[in-house]
């Protein structure tokens, strides 16, 4: 090929075009072509016979500079995009590729590099990760709206709904034990009457909090099932753990001491209905639910402030 055409081609590239030296000390650069005196501001007589590292100023602290170090000192192509500086000061993502060039005997004599000014790309996916970032959080808040209920924190009804399903079958398929706990705030209406609604919502708080720091297991949780009712989901429990367990359900909410004035203890106390799934094939989930809603009516009915279960 005609040498001239090799020539202007270098010359007309849109892309600006660097040959170093690398026989000489430091790399040196000899040429740069106009597209590079262009994207940059300096000129061929600047910018020859010294390394192109002035293109980065004082901002040396990148990390794919490394990977500029370590292509050149193994002989080695690279592409990286660089924080770079104009001579007027201003940045410009500069996407740098260099190559070596071998002489006759197979040493490299030459790097020659290609580079692109792609500042309106790195800033496109700049603005694009923030946006993705600012979606995934919106995305994980929502999520959290949809499972867990807005006053207490705990879990809501819906999440209830969907993993009693899914633990009961798990239960029944590890012959495991499946305890549903139904607990119900007592006297809680004559307690927003004396009270008002605000602090019943502060003691529904408390109540919450105080259940959600009971668990056995890592898949026990506590949801809020009604206004005043929770549910505790708790496996692997017989019948006497069970009811020790919910015995001490019990206690911890009369341990908040949240006065009560109407109620027989001066407290605010909670009865519960509990049932233990039994591996019977007539068994069901709803049995289960039946059971407790069962065992917590008498519980009310015995006085309150206890537990009974099936
Ligand atoms: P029992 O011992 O039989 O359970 O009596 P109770 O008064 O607790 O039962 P009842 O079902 O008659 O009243 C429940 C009350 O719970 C009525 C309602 O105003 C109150 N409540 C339900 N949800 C909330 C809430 O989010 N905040 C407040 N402050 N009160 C609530
Ligand atoms: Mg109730
Ligand atoms: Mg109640």
């Amino acid at each position: 090929m005609d040498i001239e055409i090799l020539k202007q081609a270098v010359m007309d590239s849109r892309d600006g075009i660097t040959i170093s030296d690398n026989c000489r000390d430091d790399n040196p650069l000899i040429f740069v072509n106009p597209a590079f005196e262009r994207m940059t501001g300096y000129s061929l007589e600047e910018s020859i016979n010294i390394n192109c590292r002035y293109l980065q100023g004082d901002d040396r602290e990148q990390p794919e500079l490394e990977v500029v170090h370590h292509a050149i000192a193994n002989g080695e192509y690279c592409l990286v995009v660089l924080r770079n500086y104009r001579k007027d000061g201003t940045m410009f993502w500069n996407e740098l590729s260099i190559s070596p060039i071998h002489d006759e005997a197979g040493a490299v004599s030459n790097f020659i590099g290609i580079q692109k000014d792609v500042t309106s790309r790195v800033i496109l996916q700049q603005q694009l990760s923030d946006e993705i970032h600012s979606l995934e959080k919106t995305k994980s808040h929502l999520e959290q709206l949809s499972i867990k209920d807005g006053l207490t924190g705990v879990y809501n009804r819906r999440f209830f709904d969907s993993q009693f399903e899914i633990q009961y079958k798990i239960a029944c398929r590890n012959s495991e034990a499946l305890t549903l706990i139904m607990i119900d705030v007592d006297d809680f209406k004559s307690f927003n009457d004396i009270y008002g609604h605000q602090a019943g919502d502060e003691a529904l708080i408390g109540v919450a909090n105080g259940l959600s720091k009971s668990f056995q297991r890592g898949s026990d949780f506590v949801a809020r099932y009604g206004g005043e009712e929770f549910v505790i989901l708790s496996s692997g429990m017989t019948m006497d753990q069970s009811s020790v367990y919910v015995n001490s359900l019990c206690q911890r909410v009369r341990d908040l001491r949240i006065a009560h004035s109407s109620s027989r203890t001066g407290y605010l106390t909670i009865s519960i209905g509990f049932s233990v799934h039994q591996f019977t094939p007539t068994n069901t989930s709803n049995l289960l639910l039946a059971q407790a809603d069962k065992a917590l009516y008498l519980a009310k009915e015995r006085g309150r402030n206890q537990c009974v279960g099936f």
